[in-house]
């Protein structure tokens, strides 16, 4: 029989509540910065002049992946989202360990491809996978487990947001389930320029879709924001013939795994912001929304205004 007083199954719970309950159960440690609950736990350095930052993902096949998926896109997916949470911290990714599950007759070629994907990708950015273990399974899964280092103190943090700063976004969001969530690019090198040049006072990474990610901020700065929806950069990926622009938006808004960075910038320096990064960087980055002063609350309007609350189960108007 089921007990409904003592447990409830995670399906009931939801993540977030159930990481809140895990969290709950531990202890920290004085040199620990930042524990569960940003894209990297951060932790100091034993007076050197910087701070290193963990993190770890897992990539699941039938969860994450397709059966059929090319190997090598599985790996740069495991090695790229683990880079890509180092990337939101503003930091360097330095080594990455990748545990993987494998049934007992997974071909020794497809694990190999595997590898190249993920050494390929971590290469790119200087960090070398340096160790893991490999065990019998189900299915193929690769977790992965990334440590990087960031300026003492210079971590960017997804609490760092303020009322008035400039919401941005890079790249263009949405439909990364057409392939883009095997290849997409983690934003490394954009990343630590932010973080160097002091750009960034709140950022993370979008990997649970805009809406859902700009809510972890709000949570963790005690702030609210407005997303301008006329803004947000849609990706081709989401534009199909007989598809409306309000359902492009909202595949923008919701879609997950799209890997790209958000973050808040001070309005007084937005515009020299804006400048300095068209000078570095071909990647677009587009200003969608205002930080406000109403904790909790996320707000969308269109060009002239007009729009509402935006609640978990979203905003009507924006519905396929
Ligand atoms: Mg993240």
């Amino acid at each position: 029989m089921k007990d409904h007083h003592s447990s409830s199954v995670l399906s009931e719970l939801g993540e977030r509540e159930a990481v809140r309950r895990l969290a709950a159960r531990l202890t920290s440690r004085a040199d620990v910065r930042v524990g569960i609950g940003d894209d990297c736990a951060v932790t100091e350095a034993d007076g050197a002049p910087f701070d290193w930052l963990l993190t770890t993902d897992p990539v699941i096949e039938g969860v994450h992946f397709l059966p059929d998926a090319p190997p090598e896109a599985v790996g740069h997916k495991a090695a790229g989202r683990v880079l890509s949470d180092i990337a939101a911290c503003g930091g360097e990714p330095l080594w990455v360990l990748l545990n993987v599950v494998a049934t007992d007759y997974c071909p020794m070629e497809r694990l190999e491809a595997v590898y190249d994907g993920a050494e390929r990708l971590c290469a790119r950015f200087g960090a070398a996978i340096i160790g893991g273990d490999l065990s019998r399974g189900e299915r193929l899964e690769l977790h992965a487990f990334a440590v990087g280092r960031v300026s003492r103190g210079h971590a960017v943090l997804r609490s760092g947001a303020r009322p008035g700063d400039i919401l941005y976004v890079t790249g263009r969001l949405g439909g990364s389930i057409r392939g883009r969530h095997l290849t997409f690019e983690p934003r490394v090198r954009e990343g630590r320029w932010l973080a160097e040049g002091g750009w960034a006072t709140a950022m993370m990474d979008v990997s649970d879709g805009l809406a859902a990610d700009v809510r972890r901020i709000l949570e963790r700065s005690g702030v609210g924001a407005t997303i301008r929806l006329d803004r947000v950069p849609v990706s081709d990926d989401v534009r199909s013939p007989g598809k409306n622009e309000a359902s492009s938006v909202r595949h923008a808004l919701c879609d997950g795994e799209d890997f790209e960075l958000l973050f808040t910038v001070r309005s007084n320096r937005s515009a020299a912001f804006e400048r300095a990064w068209a000078d570095a960087f071909a990647l677009p980055c587009t200003a969608i929304g205002e930080i406000t002063t109403e904790v909790g609350c996320l707000r969308v309007t269109d060009a002239d205004g007009h729009g509402g609350v935006y609640g978990d189960q979203g905003y009507e108007h924006f519905r396929d």
